[in-house]
């Protein structure tokens, strides 16, 4: 199966009934980039840049981050979208240079766009770099991680216009949030009625772990943060057809993105865009090939009023071959 899926890799993921789904990678650097055209990837749905900030001892300069977005942009095709998801570090990834007072709970306290809203220069020049990278003329996405109210979003996008106004590239530039905090799921109306809030992606990692109040990486806890969790999908569906309604989309740059099993209830869930490992590409592309738009709705109208995780993965028989 591997070696149908690797030579049908460069054709487009489109079902049987002709609905088009974009295939992305998520990825750390333009290296990473590159291997995803390799494989087949039409762009990027996360390049997580904490890779441009960890294991260094001093913050990168704009000038050299400015390097990393734009080798990344070029190392994809033309036209192809390129997602920045600002710095996101707290929680379980700390930065010797960037001051975060130990916390009790740090998965609760500064984390994500928090550090950014906090030590704002530290944001801003990671914009100016991102702006300065989008004069190359990439398609460039910005997205911020950790939104969880309305205020976040405001003060992450006051920044980011004050930024803009010096660049008029900017134009070009679209801005979206992670939505990887049940309260951006639950209002995703209001979200995206909010001006200049142009799409949004479904952390469905720190999602899950939030809506489970479950450590990901607990030992004894892991085996039960299941993105297909029917808690977690109403979360992502219910969002999904509001941002529609706005004409906003709706992409997933979480684990469950890469998870072929999981891939016709996403669909079904009405996501826009799959944002995968690398070597993920193939085979997500080959099982949106494999079914149809209609037939994904109807699974996804069942799994939401499922029980279990167990109950939504019985709907999808796992691929044999
Ligand atoms: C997520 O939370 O699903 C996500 C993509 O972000 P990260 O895994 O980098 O926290
Ligand atoms: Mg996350």
């Amino acid at each position: 199966r591997r070696e149908r899926e690797l030579a049908a890799k460069d054709q487009p993921a489109v079902t049987t009934d002709g609905h088009a789904v974009q295939v992305v990678a998520n990825i750390g650097g333009a290296d990473d980039a590159a291997q995803s055209v390799t494989m087949g990837g039409e762009g990027v749905g996360l390049l997580r840049s904490e890779f441009v900030f960890l294991g260094r001892t001093t913050a990168p300069t704009e000038a050299e981050q400015a390097d990393v977005y734009a080798a990344c942009a070029k190392a994809l095709r033309p036209g192809d979208p390129l997602v920045i998801r600002t710095l996101d570090v707290g929680g379980d990834k700390p930065l010797a240079y960037v001051p975060i007072p130990v916390e009790e709970n740090p998965f609760l306290g500064i984390r994500g766009v928090r550090v950014g809203l906090e030590q704002p220069e530290l944001l801003r020049t990671q914009l100016r770099a991102i702006l300065a990278a989008a004069e190359a003329g990439a398609e460039l996405h910005i997205m911020f991680p950790m939104i969880a109210t309305i205020a976040d979003w405001r003060a992450a996008k006051a920044i980011y216009d004050e930024v803009a106004e010096d660049h008029p590239t900017s134009a070009h530039v679209s801005v979206g949030i992670m939505m990887e905090v049940p309260s951006v799921a639950v209002m995703a109306e209001q979200f995206a009625a909010e001006d200049g809030c142009d799409f949004f992606s479904v952390g469905t990692n720190d999602l899950t772990s939030y809506t489970l109040a479950m450590d990901r990486g607990h030992p004894k806890l892991a085996s039960q943060v299941d993105p297909c969790n029917p808690a977690v999908l109403k979360l992502i569906g219910d969002a999904a057809e509001a941002l529609h309604r706005h004409g906003k989309w709706l992409g997933i740059c979480g684990g469950v993105a890469s998870d072929v099993q999981a891939v016709p209830i996403l669909l079904g869930l009405g996501v826009d865009e799959l944002s995968c490992s690398i070597p993920a590409i193939p085979a997500v592309k080959a099982a949106v090939r494999a079914v149809s738009i209609a037939h994904c709705r109807e699974i996804a109208a069942r799994a939401v009023t499922c029980a279990t995780p167990e109950d939504v993965r019985a709907l999808v028989p796992a691929t044999e071959d």
